[in-house]
């Protein structure tokens, strides 16, 4: 496959911003935090918490599962202001389920150093946006573009893609990450915001994961990728490593009366001071089980679930007493919905037959 790592600048064919521009005049999505290209050119600025809420729910998410999750807060908290007054809890419960907990425990922490330190209006520059808890390069970038059109480069993993398959990339492309932003960057034109949101959109739907619609793209001119006449070959995967399984117990103790024994996580590490079920460590073996105290406990399943850095094998087990442990609280079966478990907790009730 095709070109050298090497690349030099020079050697790159030019994104030709004003055809991607005019792709996305014509095909930009609808989104709930998006003004349309036709709206902007009206002189309608878009809502900096709205593309910094959505922008964070986003990382790692689809857009298909931030909508619902968007709409909520908003509803909930329909200002910055809103959220930084809301109790973190609050907060987390109506993160439950989007992942990556840390993310929920800094938008709070963002929200309230933008009302402490800013009176409630975000910075407009990526430099300063950098400075709040929870932005990192790509997410101030993204704001700065979208809400100012300041030109800096905004480069998710759409766009990387995008420009792998443009370059035809020999390497992958976090080997190449200069390249690709250099890439970008010299594109970008005065019409900052609507031409990022047009890489990321042209990634989400035209030159998308599986396959590449490029007779539909309007970088297809000078795309070394399409020219290979392989083009989703691209970007080159990197050398995968495997990810470590864990094992660990759970115990789901059932009251007579219906309630189920819930309680708070530790505030450090993996899901801090979310809800969960009461359980053993996780650990790199499976381990003899050592039951929080006796009765008539039965193995009603296995979960599996997936994280970042590893699988993770959760054997189920159930029972009906109404022993409490030392901290924790009966919860109503029908309030389970109001309680911060995530996913992976979800899924032990679930397979105890709770819900
Ligand atoms: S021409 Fe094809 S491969 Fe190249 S950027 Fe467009 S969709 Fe992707």
């Amino acid at each position: 496959m095709a070109q050298t790592a090497s690349m030099q600048h020079s050697e790159i064919s030019a994104i030709d911003a004003d055809a991607v521009l005019d792709w996305y005049d014509r095909h930009a999505r609808d989104l709930p935090w998006r003004v349309s290209p036709a709206d902007r050119a009206r002189g309608v600025k878009p809502n900096p918490y709205f593309v910094w809420l959505s922008e964070i729910m986003l990382q790692q998410t689809t857009i298909a599962a931030v909508r619902k999750y968007f709409a909520a807060f908003t509803r909930l908290w329909p200002t910055v202001q809103d959220l930084a007054a809301a109790p973190l809890d609050d907060v987390l419960v109506q993160w439950a389920g989007l992942g990556y907990y840390a993310r929920a425990r800094n938008l709070h922490a963002c929200a309230t150093a933008v009302v402490v330190h800013h009176g409630g209006v975000f910075p407009t520059t990526a430099a300063a946006l950098r400075d709040l808890p929870g932005i990192g390069d790509y997410t101030s970038s993204a704001i700065a573009a979208i809400c100012h059109d300041e030109r800096v480069a905004v480069v998710d993993g759409n766009v990387d893609r995008v420009i792998a398959r443009y370059l035809a990339l020999s390497k992958p492309v976090r080997e190449e990450k200069p390249l690709v932003r250099a890439t970008v960057q010299n594109a970008v034109p005065g019409r900052a915001g609507d031409f990022a949101q047009a890489m990321m959109d042209l990634g989400a739907t035209i030159c998308a994961p599986r396959r590449a619609n490029c007779l539909l793209c309007p970088l297809e001119p000078d795309c070394r990728g399409t020219k290979t006449g392989n083009p989703v070959a691209f970007p080159v995967p990197p050398a995968k490593a495997e990810k470590p399984r864990r094992h660990g117990h759970a115990f789901v103790i059932r009251h007579p009366d219906g309630k189920v024994f819930l309680r708070q996580r530790g505030p450090k590490g993996m899901l801090a001071k979310m809800t969960e079920t009461p359980g053993s460590a996780w650990g790199d073996v499976e381990s003899v089980v050592s039951l929080p105290f006796s009765g008539d406990w039965r193995a009603v399943g296995e979960v599996n679930h997936t994280f970042t850095h590893f699988h993770l094998t959760l054997t189920v087990w159930s029972i009906t007493a109404d022993n409490p442990l030392d901290e924790g609280w009966w919860a109503e079966e029908t309030m389970l919905d109001s309680e911060a478990l995530p996913s992976l907790f979800r899924k032990v009730l679930k397979t105890a037959g709770i819900r």
